[in-house]
């Protein structure tokens, strides 16, 4: 099948290297000229497991494309997937879907024959109608069908999540829509259901699940506040939760607070969008408020561990969002450290993969480290805060003597804190309290 994917950011290029890599003729799309240029010349602009390889074998089969001409990726397209960004409007905290028309309206001039619109992109509910619209608007013998196609991977195991999906949902009525997409998606029939309903539900079938990922690990971050206070810990508590199959082991880690390029602008906006609708959202309102909070809660904690001497030096390790990715977008890490950054903190960093994307935010105003070990060296506080599986592998021992002080706030529960106490090490995780 020829595919033209519009946007090849974290959503479109793993998507357009998966379709691919299925047999499809896949052509990606960008206005980043930039970007265009990197992945012509075979290097990808983003950081995500198996991506590398998976371009490499599908550029050089001649199945996976990259252009930043519209007509070029659209023109013989039989199915247009549409993955550009849906940020948050600062204002109203509404997504801001100017991106998205922009991308309809330019590509509405390139549709001839029977062609599929599908909407990749997290929009708001009643996008796919105006999508609809402008394409007529633009084109009136465009003959296409717009279809809410969400995608639920996940940063970091963006690979895997194409070809193991829980589920593929689609939101469309149309019977020729359907069978297409039953094609596209024949070789994953016999282990993924495909849950066609009306383009309105799949809209919000989208921020519905986000939203409700994102109360969760709410939840899970006030019980750690909780156990602080009665002297439980979290850590125990998650796992008697997450043994009971109602409620589910995973999203259950205390921590920083939820961010990314997803959760808050997705939360943002389904809380306006029931504002909107007159319809009382109260649970994602106070996830929404409570996680803003903590954040500053947890800048605050790391300041505590100077005991207000401004010279410290507080070593960080971990900036991107979550572990397996280099995206600092919205990164609880990246707004604790600028908060440290306006309380005269001295900051050196280390990140193992989000190093690049840090540094165009932060600037000379920290140092950077190009090891975890060389970050730790003579500072007086640690404070981790992603959870890279290689923070979990240092000593105690090792830490202590790199470190001049002996203070850790590590805020994702990575290292054992019986051995770190054991070893003199002031430890402070989340949700249970020193002694407690
Ligand atoms: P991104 O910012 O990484 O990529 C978007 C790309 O679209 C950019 O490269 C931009 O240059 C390009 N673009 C914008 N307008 C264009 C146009 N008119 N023509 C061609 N290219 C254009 O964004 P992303 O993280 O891939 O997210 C894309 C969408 O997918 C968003 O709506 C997001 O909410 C949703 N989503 C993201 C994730 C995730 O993990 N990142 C997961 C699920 C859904």
């Amino acid at each position: 099948m020829k595919i033209g994917i519009i946007g090849t950011g974290y959503v479109g290029l793993p998507t357009g290297a998966g379709l691919a890599e299925l047999g499809n003729e896949v052509i990606c799309i960008d206005k980043d000229e930039a970007k265009i240029a990197t992945l012509r010349q075979g290097k990808s602009p983003i950081y995500e497991e198996g991506l590398d390889e998976l371009l490499a074998r599908n550029t050089k089969a001649g199945r996976l494309k990259f252009t930043t001409s519209m007509k070029e990726g659209v023109e013989e397209a039989q199915v247009v997937i549409l993955a550009v960004g849906t940020p948050q409007d600062p204002t109203t905290g509404e997504a801001d879907l100017s991106y998205i028309y922009a991308a309809a309206q330019e590509a509405a001039v390139y549709l001839s024959d029977y062609t599929l619109i599908a909407t990749k992109s997290t929009v708001m509910v009643g996008t796919g109608d105006k999508i609809e619209q402008i394409i007529k608007q633009v084109n009136p013998k465009a003959d296409v069908d717009v279809v809410s196609l969400p995608e639920f991977l996940r940063e970091g195991f963006a690979i895997n999540d194409f070809f193991n999906p829980d589920r593929i949902v689609v939101g469309t009525e149309s019977e020729r829509a359907e069978k297409l997409l039953r094609e596209l998606y024949r070789s994953f029939a016999d282990k993924t259901s495909m849950l066609f309903v009306k383009r309105r539900s799949a809209e919000v079938i989208k921020y519905a699940s986000n939203a409700f990922l994102a109360m969760k690990i709410h939840y899970i971050n006030e019980m750690a506040d909780f156990c602080e206070a009665v002297g439980a810990d979290i850590a125990q508590v998650a796992k008697g939760m997450g043994l009971d199959s109602r409620i589910g082991a995973k999203f259950l880690n205390a921590g920083p607070g939820y961010g990314g390029s997803c959760f808050p602008k997705d939360t943002n906006a389904m809380a306006y969008m029931g504002r909107q609708a007159k319809v009382n959202l109260s649970l994602v309102e106070a996830a929404i408020r409570g996680n803003d909070l903590r954040q500053a809660n947890m800048a605050e904690r790391i300041l505590r561990a100077t005991s207000g001497k401004k010279d410290s030096l507080i070593a960080v390790w971990g900036l991107a969002f979550k572990s397996g990715t280099d995206d600092t977008r919205v990164s609880p890490a990246m707004t604790i450290v600028e908060q440290l950054l306006r309380n005269g903190a001295r900051l050196r960093v280390y990140d193992p993969k989000a190093m690049t994307n840090a540094a165009k935010k932060l600037g000379n105003r920290v140092e950077y480290a190009d090891t975890p070990e060389s970050a730790i060296k003579g500072a007086d506080v640690l404070a981790i805060l992603t959870e890279w599986p290689e923070f979990a592998k240092f000593s105690p021992q090792m830490i202590k003597n790199a470190m001049r002080g002996n203070r850790i706030v590590d805020l994702r529960n990575m290292l054992s804190k019986e051995e770190c106490r054991a070893k003199g090490l002031a430890y402070e995780c989340i949700g249970e309290i020193a002694g407690g």
